[in-house]
Parts: structure tokens; sequence; C-alpha cells
């Protein structure tokens, strides 16, 4: 019998890495690929800008009013002693009024409309009287109120995003509003991947005792799509030396990632870990999290290559924990830890010291209006259901044992990848 490198009081594994090591390691050797294209902007949602953005002009280009109003020069009670003004003319959004203001003059102006030459300030309609072309103001606003000045939003030459940025639907908007119409871009890394297993059939095929559908491929499929990268897709892989050595081969030729799901733990079946002994240089991983064990991790010629195991949940787990950071950081942009926050657990959660576990919870507001969260039953490595009935992780901490119903725990949403 071989002895166990657990130590039998905190239960740690001392020939396995922690989550956060492995992440770290595994980040040391990742660089950005410095490949760029140019898109219209349209095209731009979900990629990483590969240059700061810097505006041309100033955003709003000239001073203009806030509301619908009168537009006047401000000058204190004593040069002006009575409120009354004389409307000399109107400038409407897009339409300006291209004459100088007198101090005894006013001119009628609507929300967008460029303050005229010489006003600074903007009554608004509710407070003024009018008789026979003559404003009278019931109630004087300060000076320069209702204007929106100059590059007030973004100044010209002011950088609005910054390389390694992600772009979102507010940022289309940001950019469109500077007058451009495209952006310098990273390239999308290419990923490949596929499953290994004599069980494993696609869909569409009958399955013979023993068989059970691809399902891996498939939730790949959607983190990958998430991830917003290049995917190939690239079927089955029989459990032999040869066909995983020239799946392998194939692969790094194509693609600046590959994954492969199952067959990196040490049965009889699993060639993964001599197949990479001779094409490659990757390192085997004990981690010590559940689910998701064993992970592989190094390099075939110039890519990257991640090893998950065959279990559907953990593949999503170590996915989630492991590539979509490297991903994230291939793709050239700044990598952010997903938002980990504190629920209070409405149930009694079972764990057993010595792992980091990553439990499938289901998040909502209780009654008192504080987030809460439990379990989704059974947390076993091969049951998507639990997946599926999530919307978050319970992450629990290494060296913590069960958490009573009540006490605090984090949790990360499912947002990004998943
Ligand atoms: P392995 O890591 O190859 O030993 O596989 C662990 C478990 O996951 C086994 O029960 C496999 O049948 C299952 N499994 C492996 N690959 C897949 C897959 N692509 N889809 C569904 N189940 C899988
Ligand atoms: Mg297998």
């Amino acid at each position: 019998m071989t002895k166990s490198t657990k130590d039998p009081i905190t239960g740690y594994d001392k020939t396995s890495l922690s989550v956060d090591e492995a992440v770290e390691n595994i980040l040391l050797h990742i660089q950005r690929i410095e490949s760029f294209e140019v898109l219209p902007i349209r095209e731009c949602i979900g990629r990483i800008l590969a240059v700061d953005v810097v505006s041309p002009i100033n955003v709003p280009p000239q001073a203009n009013s806030a509301m619908d109003g009168y537009a006047y020069k401000h000058s204190d009670p004593i040069t002006k002693s009575n409120n009354q003004y004389k409307i000399i003319g109107t400038a409407f959004a897009g339409k300006p009024f291209d004459a100088k203001v007198g101090q005894d003059e006013a001119v009628r102006i609507m929300t967008g409309g460029v303050i005229p030459e010489s006003a600074d300030t903007v009554v608004i309609q509710e407070n003024t009287s009018i008789f026979d072309n003559i404003l009278e103001i019931m109630k004087r606003p300060e000076l320069g109120e209702n204007v929106r000045l100059a590059g007030e939003d973004i100044k010209k030459h002011e950088t609005v995003l910054q390389r390694g940025h992600k772009i979102t639907v507010a940022d289309l908007g940001l950019i469109a509003s500077l007058g451009m119409g495209d952006l310098k871009v990273y390239k999308r890394p290419k990923v490949a991947f596929f499953s290994t297993g004599d069980e494993l059939k696609s869909i569409g095929s009958k399955l013979r005792p023993g068989d059970i559908y691809d399902s891996n491929r498939y939730t790949l499929f959607g983190m990958l799509k998430k991830a917003n990268v290049d995917q190939i897709d690239m079927g089955v892989v029989k459990d032999t030396y040869e066909g995983i050595k020239a799946a392998l081969i194939d692969a790094e030729t194509r693609a600046d990632v590959i994954i492969t799901s199952g067959g990196v733990s040490v049965g009889d079946a699993d060639y993964i870990k001599d197949v990479l002994a001779d094409i490659g240089k990757v390192k085997f991983w004990k981690v010590s999290m559940k689910p998701g064990r064993p992970l592989a991790f190094g390099s075939i010629g110039n890519a990257h290559f991640f090893g998950l195991p065959g279990n559907p949940v953990s593949v999503m787990v170590g996915f989630h924990q492991f590539v979509s950071p490297a991903l994230t950081k291939l793709s050239g942009a700044d990598y952010l830890r997903p938002l980990r926050i504190t629920a209070i657990a409405s149930e009694t959660i079972r764990k057993r010291p010595g792992r980091t576990e990553f439990q499938r919870g289901v998040m909502s507001q209780g009654a008192n209006g504080h987030l809460q969260v439990k379990p989704t039953g059974d947390q076993g490595s091969g049951i998507l259901m639990s997946m599926s009935r999530s919307n978050c992780f319970i992450v629990l901490p290494l060296q913590s044992s069960d958490m009573k119903a009540g006490s605090p725990v984090t949790i990360i949403p499912f947002s990004e990848v998943l």
C-alpha cells in the first residue's frame, strides 16, 4: 500500500498545489498574443482594445443648453436692476443662433441648442413669463446654470479607454460619440479541443453497452464561445497512444491553446501522460480541490496545453478556474479574477478539510433582502445536473469543514464563462 501524503490533522496533501498556486503558475507562463486587426466598431463588443482610445474632439463640441428655456448673460443685480430681457431669436439643437447677445437680451433655446456668444446661463421656461416679446425672469438661476460646457463629458486628447479593456455596449456609444468608426483590437486566441475516451459517442449515434454521449465538447464549446475565442472542435479521440499523439500534433499546428478532457489520471487507458512525455513539456498536478483534482498544464510546441479530467463537472470547474484566466491574459485583456461575494448559507453545507471545494449553489434574495445560498443536492463530479441547476459556485476554503446554516460563505456568481 502506498503511504498517504495527507496530513492526518489538517487533511492537507503536501504533494498537491493549492488552487491559487496553480493559477499563479499558469499565468506566469502566459503572455498576450501580439497580433491585431482593425474592425468596425459594431464587431468589437467583447473584443480587447490593442491601443488606448484618445478622443480627437471635445464632447460635447460646444457649450449647449441642458433644458428648454432662455439663454442670457447672467449679470449681478447692481449692473442690471430689472429682470427683463428682449427676446432676439431662437437656438434649436443643430440650428444655432449666430449673433451676440447683449446685456438686456435673451435667446429662446431648446435642449441641445448651442449657447449663443456672450450668453452664459439658461433660465428654464417654467421660471419665466413672456409679454410682448419681453422675457421676465421670475426666479433667477445661478451663473452657468443649465449649461453643459464644451468638453464636459470628454476633453479633446483625453484617454477614454485603455489598451487591454474589454469593449462593452456602453463603450460602443462612447466611441461613436467621438466619431470613430473602427478600432484596433487583439486577434482572438485559437483554441483546439477534443474529448478522449473509448466510451464516448457523438450525438446521433446509437449507444452500445458501456457507451455514453460526449457532453464535455458541448460545455467546452459554450464556455469558449463566451470566452470569445476562435474554436477548433476536433471531436472525440479514442484511448490509444497513436490516436492521441496524432490529434495533439495536428492541434499544435492549428491553435494557440489545446484543451483535452479525460485520460489525465493514472488508469490503464490514460494515455495523455505518455504522449505528452514524448512530445510536450507538461506538468501533471494534483490540485487540492474538488472537483477537478488532476490537471495537466504545459506546452506542446508553441501551443499551451490544458488537460482537464473527464468528469463533466470537473471540466467546467477546471475551465472556470484555470483555462479562463489563461485565455483572458492571452487575449490581451487585463486579468480580473471573477467577482467573489458573501452570502448566508441557508442550510448546512458538508465539507471535509484539506481541499478547496467548488460546490454548486443557488443564490437568491432572502425574505430579509440578504443574499442567501444553498447547494444543489448531490455534488458528485459526474453530476452535470448540479451545474445545470445552479447559478453560482460556493467556494469553501482549503481548511474549512462543515459550514453551519446561517454562516457567511464565499460565492462566485456565474457570469463570464458559464
Ligand atoms: P477519465 O478522466 O477519462 O478517467 O474520465 C472520468 C469520467 O468522466 C468517466 O466516467 C468518463 O466516462 C467520463 N467522461 C470522460 N469524458 C467525457 C465526456 N467527454 N463526456 C462525458 N463524460 C465523460
Ligand atoms: Mg477516460
